[in-house]
């Protein structure tokens, strides 16, 4: 199912004709109401000007989260106040919040977004979705909220924690689909399992799972934890929040709403474009926000894009499964680990649950990594040998995939901490020398 098909199928040629032009409106609102902006193209000898066609996006100056911090908290405005109807801060997973302003235009493109997302995970009208983000500054709850309300479908205002509330609803209310982060949602399946209500009891059959890494192994988990489909959703704060990427029946990628978000790779440290279909940094411009525009904005979150039409008969490019942010990156005796490796590795031994903590530390000059996991309840007691060789098996692994031997520990079930929200699943003790 296609929710805008005029925008959402629309060749290639149109579709950067098109991009192009919204470039340029947004250019000239930015440049002339931002004195950020301006001050920025004045340095690099830029005007709205120069700006024709969507590739003259690479003449424009790139803005960091720091941009975001220095101008904290009104800064890279670009309405008057009197305008803004909306204001969200991102959750500050990685140091002091950022603030973003909405115009009333820049909700209903918003909502739309999102409402695309549910539209192509099969949702319609008819069905209710639960939404378990975090409402309030964050923005995942009220993106959710109101693009099931652009849908026509039922919100379900959870919020996300009240466990035991959430299932009840849940169970009473038929929610077709549940949102929110695949850490929470692996949380709820094993208290839906806990809980003793049998699964067929519930209408769940959607999973609109994003606002952190997640692998393909952990899909394959939730699906049959939970007995449903699972589906990405993938937005940051900067640029509009979630809904700005999903996937489609076909789950070949994550669909970038590009008619509003343009995505560009970058090569982080060139700050260079990569060559078509390379890894790098993932760069959006805002080509239709006025409350708050982002030229360039670099994410951080590395991936790499798609260009062929998919299956699904949409042109929006795709991206690929997020590895992490290039601040997830942990530099261990001199080796690039991600967590979403990790995990892939975890998830694939049986005899283990799907959850984790990693932790970085620096003994006698020697970085340690260390990786506590749980081991399911059945196979908890057993004899010593047999965890024993369960270690050894876990450490070859990963050794063979990261390239450095990891210490294991496997702790009782459920005694790792489970996540609300954003799971923190990382310890680096290396930063507080
Ligand atoms: P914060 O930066 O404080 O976490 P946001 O809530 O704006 O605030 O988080 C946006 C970030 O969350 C993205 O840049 C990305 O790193 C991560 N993220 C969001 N959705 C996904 C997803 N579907 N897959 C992987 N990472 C995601
Ligand atoms: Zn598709």
């Amino acid at each position: 199912m296609i929710w805008n098909e005029t925008m959402e199928c629309m060749s290639r040629e149109d579709l950067r004709k098109l991009q192009g032009m919204r470039l340029k409106a947004t250019v000239e609102h930015a440049y002339h109401n931002t004195p950020f902006y301006r001050k920025k193209m004045q340095e690099m000898g830029v005007t709205p000007d120069d700006i024709e066609s969507i590739d003259d996006i690479v003449k424009l100056p790139f803005t960091t989260k720091q941009d975001l911090r220095d101008n904290y908290p009104f800064g890279l405005m670009a309405a008057p106040m009197s305008e803004i109807v909306r204001l969200h801060a991102s959750s500050g997973t990685t140091g002091k919040p950022i603030v973003v302003g909405y115009t009333r235009t820049d909700l209903g493109i918003w909502a739309e977004a999102v409402a695309r997302c549910l539209c192509a995970y099969g949702l319609t009208k008819h069905d209710s979705v639960q939404v378990s983000y975090g409402y309030g500054m964050f923005t995942g709850g009220l993106g959710l909220h109101y693009g099931v309300e652009n849908l026509g479908g039922t919100v379900i205002p959870m919020s996300s924690g009240n466990t035991q509330k959430q299932i009840a609803l849940m169970h009473d209310f038929g929610a077709k689909a549940l949102a929110c982060t695949p850490s929470y949602a692996l949380y709820l399946a094993e208290a839906i399992h806990d809980s003793g209500i049998p699964r067929e009891e519930f209408q769940l059959k959607v999973g609109i799972f994003g606002a952190e890494p997640w692998t393909e192994n952990m899909r394959r988990e939730l699906e049959e934890k939970l007995g449903i489909k699972a589906y990405d959703i993938y937005g940051l704060t900067e640029v509009a929040g979630p809904g700005v990427g999903f996937e489609c029946s076909y789950q070949n990628g994550t669909h970038l709403s590009e008619d509003h978000f343009y995505p560009e790779i970058i090569d982080p440290e060139t700050l260079e474009p990569v060559a078509p279909g390379q890894h790098g940094e993932l760069v959006f411009t805002t080509i239709t926000k006025t409350g708050m525009p982002m030229l360039r904005y670099r994410t951080r979150d590395l991936t790499s894009l798609i260009y062929e039409k998919c299956e699904c008969g949409r042109t929006l490019v795709r991206m690929t499964r997020i590895l992490g942010r290039s601040d997830d990156m942990m530099i261990i005796r001199g080796v690039n680990v991600f967590p979403s490796q990790i995990e892939s590795v975890i998830l694939e031994i049986n005899e283990l649950e799907p959850h984790y903590l990693i932790i970085v530390d620096r003994k006698n000059n020697t970085d340690t990594l260390e990786i506590q996991v749980e081991m399911k309840e059945e196979f908890y007691s057993d004899e010593m040998n047999k965890i024993l060789e369960l270690k050894k098996r876990i450490t070859s692994r990963l050794q063979s995939v990261l390239g450095i031997g990891p210490d294991i520990k496997i702790v009782e079930p459920r005694s790792i901490e489970r996540s609300q929200g954003k799971a923190k699943r990382v310890i680096d003790k290396r930063v507080l020398y």
